[in-house]
């Protein structure tokens, strides 16, 4: 991709309007765009980066037998009053069509994929099953101020799993904590599994923590990895010595970026999922639900990921591999566009920035800005066929071959 086609370009000032050092990044290097308070448009860039966290969480997914599907943002009014929540889901948008209808906007999709499960399971021999969705949600947050990690439209992953028994939830539960271990860990983060309450149907749930000091949530928890509890429901205190050893308990603030929830009959017995077992008898379905917020991980990683200069990207999310500068010394222009196509015929995204009459330093600033993980620059001084190589997160620089260059940023 040549930088001077790039929709959505750098900006020098922060927006007057945002406070959380996600957006004012995001929106300063061409990676989003405001739209109202808690509701942002994904630019070029941005959406590169959003696919991606999306794709990584789709296969580990897929890992464990997940089934994609989509469904309505616009939602029966009639299946949120069944469930109580049309009144009790505080953050719930309410439309009013002009035809005399109201639909729910849909913040989570329970109300919406039991009836269908209900539709599909008759038997114990249709469970268990695991149906997810990357999809937008809306929800009416009293306060929005914090970039994507609080919006009133924002993407999730939500997984649902339907069983014939607890037991078997439950053991499929386990199996998410792995996968959600690895989901995190992929994308470059470390999510601390967290204890949380679980509401009116169930003694627990999971929150999948990350440290970060501009995080809405607190955790107090072990260093050395054997606890971790939501501070709103947690009785240790911070300082307090660890039980197995490991020293004093410590309380952060924290960004949540999934939850996950034993929801056992809760919503099957709402709307009559009810299967028949072995003998013959109907049982209801036991289920079990799964969030990830995708576009809060991308605000969690620039939270995380970043310096005085701008985002530090890391490499399995960043919009492009490498982020290519030429410097117009006269009789280099071949040069920067053979190392172009290599590169991409290597199979290494390439954001390149071919912009004239920009300086060197504002080119430079605008890598440190984006935050491609790779920098490379042609110019008069490195010669025909050869590169300067810098990472974004450190400071040395090295010059050699192109296909040593390709090489070293392919392992
Ligand atoms: P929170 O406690 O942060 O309000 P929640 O517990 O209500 O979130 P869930 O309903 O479990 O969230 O949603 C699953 C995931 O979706 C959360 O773990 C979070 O990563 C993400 N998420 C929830 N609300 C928002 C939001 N307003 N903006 C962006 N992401 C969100
Ligand atoms: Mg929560």
């Amino acid at each position: 991709m040549q930088y001077s086609q790039l929709f959505g370009k750098t900006k020098r000032q922060d927006p007057k309007d945002e406070v959380s050092k996600n957006a004012k990044l995001l929106i300063r290097a061409g990676f989003v765009s405001k739209e109202v308070s808690g509701v942002y448009n994904f630019l070029p860039l941005g959406l590169r980066v959003l696919n991606k966290i999306a794709n990584t969480v789709r296969e580990e997914m897929n890992s464990v037998g997940g089934q994609e599907i989509l469904l309505s943002a616009l939602q029966n009014k009639v299946s949120w009053q069944k469930t109580g929540r049309w009144k009790s889901f505080d953050a719930l948008f309410k439309v009013k069509s002009q035809y005399d209808q109201e639909y729910a906007l849909g913040p989570t999709h329970e109300e919406v994929l039991v009836p269908i499960a209900r539709e599909y399971v008759q038997s114990y021999r249709d469970l268990p099953i695991s149906l997810y969705q990357i999809q937008t949600k809306f929800r009416d947050e009293p306060r929005a101020k914090s970039g994507l990690l609080r919006g009133r439209e924002f993407l999730m992953k939500d997984l649902y799993s339907f069983h014939a028994d607890e037991k078997d939830m439950l053991k499929y539960y386990e199996v998410m904590k792995g996968v959600y271990r690895k989901v995190f860990e992929r994308l470059g983060l470390e999510a601390i599994e967290t204890k949380a309450a679980g509401g009116t149907f169930s003694e627990f749930s999971h929150e999948y923590q990350v440290v970060c000091e501009n995080g809405e949530d607190e955790i107090i928890y072990c260093p050395g990895g054997d606890y971790s509890e939501n501070v709103e429901i947690a009785t240790a205190k911070d300082g307090q010595p660890c039980e197995l050893g490991h020293g004093p308990l410590k309380k952060v603030k924290t960004i949540e970026v999934g939850n996950i929830f034993p929801l056992k009959d809760k919503f099957s017995k709402a709307f009559g999922l009810t299967y028949k077992d072995k003998k013959g008898e109907d049982k209801f379905a036991q289920m079990g639900c799964y969030g990830i917020g995708i576009s809060r991980l991308m605000g969690a990683i620039v939270e995380v990921y970043n310096d005085d200069k701008g985002i530090i990207w890391p490499k399995t999310v960043s919009p492009f591999n490498v982020h290519l500068v030429h410097i117009e010394d006269p009789g280099t222009e071949p040069w920067a566009k053979d190392t172009y196509e290599k590169l991409t015929k290597a199979g290494i995204e390439v954001l390149w920035d071919n912009r004239e009459d920009v300086t060197a330093g504002e080119k430079f600033a605008d890598c440190d800005l984006i935050g491609i993980p790779a920098r490379l620059v042609v110019s008069g001084k490195t010669g025909k066929g050869k590169v300067e190589l810098k990472m974004r997160s450190e400071k040395q620089t090295r010059v050699g071959s192109v296909d040593n260059v390709i090489k070293s940023l392919s392992v």
